[in-house]
């Protein structure tokens, strides 16, 4: 029997009967709903918010949530081919996701109070009230226990100050999770954005994510109430506790993005005759095509054991480090190549690659720059810390 060219090693066969019908399920929303329309809205720089009713219908949004919160109480591994599905389709969409779901439900459902979960939680699953996730400033990311956002209490008040920058669905977002500096260290803070001194300011001439809304936010003696600080964290411990949540989504994503490359490259090599016969007849370009399918299958199988070892609750964010850093340079080294294979072909968003290719310089940016999950890694082997 031949094997599939995107899943040489036959992963799907390990997934179970529930993980398969997820997967497929939201391929069919991918192909049918965010295909036909994301080369346009990448062209116009327009993020599709039509898509957040359908996506937010189908339990995409805190999936891994309980069900008591409106959410759809999912294990890890769907979550993981939630995300490969919709990069599949296009980064911009699982990031709007990713963000949602990991960066602003979790850390309510994690560090918030039990009126915080009832009061977010279920609107946020709807897809009514939107979040955005400010943890990055404009001196520099990779460093975030530089923060210059501070909260100030004032009686049973909190004012902040600062400035957040490249944050994901800052201009849609209903809430914020803001990280600020407090006497106490770094404390979480809802914040929704229509409070007096918060404005947000879209990120305009990009070349990546275009289909996603990027944004600067200010804070100018923002005050919010002591209930909408998320109290059961202190420390940089609360933030990268949800980075690991997103991280772990983004080991996944990218090889949606990857196998989407690839397949469209494999397709137009077969079609296309130079010197009379298909470049997929050549070589060259099968060496390219097989060095795609190993990399692609070699993510898949790292992905689904760091997925398997999520959900018996033993996964180490420095797994999570080595899976963004391969899977991500993969995703980016495949659709670069794709593009080529496409030739003159490949440089317009008529097909996919260089709309991934583009795509992925944020992916493989942020959540951690692939140098800073390299020094993770090497401290972890080394005991050494190198940042
Ligand atoms: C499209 C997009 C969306 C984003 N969304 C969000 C969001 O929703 N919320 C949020 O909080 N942030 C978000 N970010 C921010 C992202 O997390 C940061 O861009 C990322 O952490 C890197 O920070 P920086 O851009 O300030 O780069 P810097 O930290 O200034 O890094 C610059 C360079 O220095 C390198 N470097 C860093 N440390 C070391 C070291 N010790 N040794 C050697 N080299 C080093 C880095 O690898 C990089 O190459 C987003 C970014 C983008 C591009």
């Amino acid at each position: 029997m031949a094997l599939n060219p995107a899943d040489l090693f036959d992963v799907r066969s390990m997934l179970s009967e529930e993980e398969r019908m997820i997967q497929d399920s939201v391929a069919r929303f991918v192909d049918e709903k965010v295909i036909p329309i994301i080369g346009d809205c990448f062209d116009q720089g327009r993020f599709p918010k039509e898509l957040i009713p359908e996506i937010a219908a189908m339990g995409l949004l805190g999936s891994s949530l309980p069900e008591k919160y409106g959410c759809a109480g999912l294990n890890g591994v769907s979550y993981g081919l939630i995300c490969q599905e919709l990069e599949r389709g296009d980064s911009g969409i699982r990031s709007f996701v990713s963000v949602q779901s990991s960066l602003c439900m979790y850390p309510i459902y994690a560090y918030g109070t039990e009126e915080q979960r009832m009061q977010y939680l279920p609107g946020m699953a709807r897809g009514e009230i939107l979040g955005c996730f400010g943890l990055t400033e404009p001196q520099g990311g990779s460093d975030p226990a530089n923060m210059k956002t501070n909260a100030k209490r004032d009686g049973d008040d909190w004012v902040i100050n600062g400035a957040k920058m490249w944050i994901t669905n800052g201009n849609v977002a209903h809430i914020a999770i803001v990280w600020a500096q407090t006497e106490d260290g770094i404390q979480g803070f809802i914040v929704p954005t229509t409070t007096l001194g918060f404005s947000a300011q879209e990120i305009h001439k990009k070349m990546s994510l275009r289909a996603s809304v990027t944004s600067a936010l200010f804070f100018d003696n923002v005050r919010v109430s002591d209930a909408q600080r998320l109290p059961n964290v202190k420390g940089l411990k609360g933030p990268l506790g949800c980075l690991t949540q997103a991280r772990y989504g983004i080991t996944w994503g990218p090889i949606g993005a990857a196998i989407s490359s690839y397949t469209t490259a494999l397709e137009y090599s077969k079609s296309r005759i130079l010197f009379n016969k298909p470049i997929a007849s050549t070589q060259a370009v099968q060496l390219k095509l097989a060095d795609m399918a190993r990399r692609i299958t070699l993510a898949q199988l790292l992905v689904l054991q760091l997925g398997r070892l999520k959900d018996a609750g033993n996964m180490q964010p420095a797994q999570v480090s080595m899976a963004k850093w391969n899977n991500c340079r993969m995703a980016l080294d495949i659709s670069r190549e794709a593009r080529d294979i496409l030739g003159g072909a490949g440089i317009t968003t008529e097909y996919s690659p260089i709309r991934h290719a583009l795509n992925l310089e944020s992916v493989i940016t942020y959540e951690g720059t692939e140098t800073v999950h390299q020094l993770v890694i090497g401290r972890e082997v080394t005991g050494i810390n190198a940042f």
